[in-house]
């Protein structure tokens, strides 16, 4: 059994202790204690320096604690590790705000919490709520800053379960003796991490993503350094927009909304205008090309078209009499066909079996079909076989 050191004193960062086993050659430790936190409740592990050796995970085995280094340990029984205490510290952060929040989030909108998430970038808390509106999230991020603010005392107790019971945030599904967090004032809970002193350690509370998962809602959160760092990314996310639209940050939201319905408006117009002008260029082309035998005309589109430019262009020749048409985008090697109705030619038809003796694919409508083949060389042959489909006018 390896006593946890964290358990009575989250703030050790180095301690003393003697090996009661050695596996996997050496790179598994384990110890009589340890202020090692190994990953649990949420909780990633710590990391730190073990005899000299670099500590890369800590894993909990019900009553003992595993450390697993970078590489084996040769060296007498006695050993002192170190707590990498940046990572540690960041961590309490999270894990303290989180129970701040969650006591929060009952004590403001009856909200329990089901799960709680600690990453490396960003927490997450999922609590038994439909929906959080903007102005809840707003009002949750404001009283958990308050509660910061307050620097209300975070202490440690052990509590018998029953005892303890009616005080709880959260029901624990343990007997006996239990780990009781306590938040002055506002929040009870059985928790085996480690939390600071203070709220006031915790530095802020910044709320972000909201997002629904089924009938529950998961919460982002940040907390402290981290809080501070992500603020200071967003804002020069921002004012990099803000300064491309040689605009302040404050009018950025309505600059940018305005100018997406601008350019939503360019698209429509711009694809109006390009209905038009391909609909006259087949029609130039219908009207210079001498029909064959059949009375049937079969027109090329122009080198260079862009795809929406091809897809209106063949739409406009499967609306004249007696034509078959093909061209092809040549950068994306994308193929379109068409046939006006009056030839009782299945465009989507044929372009599909033309496309398949390459290995190609496509299909379409009776009047215009679009498809893709493998290689450049292909192009040209795929398009002559197209236009060179049996039809006469009817
Ligand atoms: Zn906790």
């Amino acid at each position: 059994m390896t006593a946890r050191l964290y358990y009575t004193n989250s703030f050790l960062r180095a301690f003393d202790a003697t090996i009661v086993e050695r596996a996997d050659s050496g790179r598994r430790l384990y110890l009589d204690r340890s202020a090692f936190y190994p990953t649990s409740g949420g909780q990633p592990n710590d990391l730190g320096v073990l005899g000299g050796v670099r500590v890369v995970d800590v894993v909990d085995e019900d009553d003992r604690v595993a450390h697993v280094l970078e590489q084996p340990y040769d060296g007498p029984d006695a050993v002192h590790g170190e707590i990498d205490w940046p990572r540690r510290w960041d961590f309490a952060q999270q894990h303290t705000g989180q129970h701040l929040l969650s006591g929060a989030c009952d004590a403001l909108f009856d909200w329990p919490t089901v799960s709680v998430h600690f990453g490396d970038a960003m927490s997450t808390l999922e609590i038994a709520a439909p929906a959080v509106s903007p102005k809840q999230l707003r009002r949750l991020e404001e009283h958990a800053n308050a509660l910061i603010t307050e620097n209300r005392s975070v202490t440690v107790t052990f509590e018998d379960a029953a005892a303890v019971a009616p005080r709880l945030r959260r029901p624990s599904g343990r007997t006996g003796t239990l780990r009781i967090v306590t938040i002055e004032g506002h929040d009870v809970s059985a928790c085996g991490g480690t939390h600071l002193r203070s709220t006031g350690e915790i530095g802020a509370i910044l709320l972000r993503r909201v997002e629904k998962i089924r009938e529950n809602t998961r919460i982002e959160f940040v907390c402290g350094t981290r809080a501070v760092r992500r603020a200071r990314a967003d804002y020069d996310a921002l004012s990099g927009v803000a300064e491309r639209l040689s605009a302040s940050i404050d009018e950025v939201p309505p600059l940018v909304q305005s100018r997406v319905d601008d350019a939503k408006a360019l698209a429509a117009s711009n694809r109006k205008l390009i209905d038009e002008v391909s609909g006259h260029r087949a029609r130039a082309q219908w009207d210079g090309t001498t029909p064959d035998s059949g009375g049937v005309r079969r027109l090329r589109a122009a080198d260079g078209v862009s795809a929406d430019e091809l897809r209106a262009w063949a739409a406009a020749c499967a609306a004249l009499p007696a034509t078959l048409a093909a061209g092809v985008v040549r950068e994306s090697r994308t193929i379109a066909f068409a046939v006006s109705p009056d030839l009782g030619v299945n465009a989507g038809a044929v372009l599909k079996d033309v496309l398949q003796t390459v290995g190609g694919r496509g299909g379409g409508s009776p009047r215009t079909a679009q498809g893709t083949v493998p290689s450049d060389e292909q192009i040209d042959n795929v398009l002559a076989a197209l236009l060179a489909t049996a039809a006469a006018r009817a």
